[in-house]
């Protein structure tokens, strides 16, 4: 019983290496905040600067919990360096959406055809349901079977190529050309209650790990109870 409470508990993530790719940061842009009134004194004015703000954040949530964290950034050739170098047991690349309609919103998370990916991508979004950005219509997508949106397969499936070590998720985490989505990534507190969940997920993935015989960290109809 002692052995079981200890797993549940933070000790979980302790020495796990986990590397973060705030996604764009020292590349690109990423997709440009126009709603400057939204994001008025936040200081953010695209994508990369509020990815590199929420890895970090997150980063901090995961080192609590005594996880060996890791931020790379820079073009694909030297995230599959890096990844190749500390061989981390999970891998995040960290994003926001953008698109043409500002109506769209939610989080979405992208894995390439891989059982764990898989399983990490379900775990983080059954936790990250406790949150004001709902998740998207099929929340849950496959790099090969749901990708079809031209553009954004071909600037975002170079991850998969490059980047092998596997369980590896991206996350979409809401829309900058949507307002409510803009307001709440830019905001700090929310930021925080994203990494708190997203570490959520990732301890619920590996205790699921842990039991053999159940689907804990399954589907999207379960509740993270935090
Ligand atoms: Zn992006």
């Amino acid at each position: 019983m002692k052995r079981k409470q200890f797993w549940t508990d933070s000790d979980i993530l302790a020495g796990r290496h986990i590397l973060l790719m705030p996604g764009h940061v020292n590349h690109t842009t990423g997709a440009l905040i126009l709603d400057t009134e939204v994001t008025k004194g936040t200081g953010y004015g695209c994508e990369a600067e509020l990815n590199l703000d929420i890895a970090v954040v997150l980063a901090k949530r995961l080192w609590q919990h005594d996880a060996d964290v890791r931020l790379t950034s820079g073009s694909w050739r030297r995230k599959k360096l890096i990844s190749e170098r500390l061989r981390p047991v999970i891998t995040l690349e960290l994003h926001c959406n953008s698109f043409r309609d500002p109506d769209v919103r939610g989080f979405e998370l992208w894995y390439d055809n891989d059982e764990p990916s898989k399983r990490l991508a379900e775990a983080i979004a059954v936790c990250l349901q406790a949150l004001e950005i709902p998740p998207r219509k099929n929340p849950i997508r496959r790099m090969d079977a749901d990708s079809n949106e031209g553009d954004w397969r071909d600037k975002h499936d170079a991850l998969f190529e490059y980047v092998k070590t596997r369980p590896l998720v991206l996350l979409e985490l809401g829309f900058l050309t949507n307002r409510e989505d803009l307001r709440l990534l830019t905001s700090s507190r929310y930021q925080l209650s994203l990494a708190f969940l997203i570490t959520w997920g990732i301890k619920r993935f590996f205790l699921s790990g842990r039991k053999s015989d159940s689907g804990a960290g399954g589907g999207m109809n379960e509740t993270c109870d935090v």
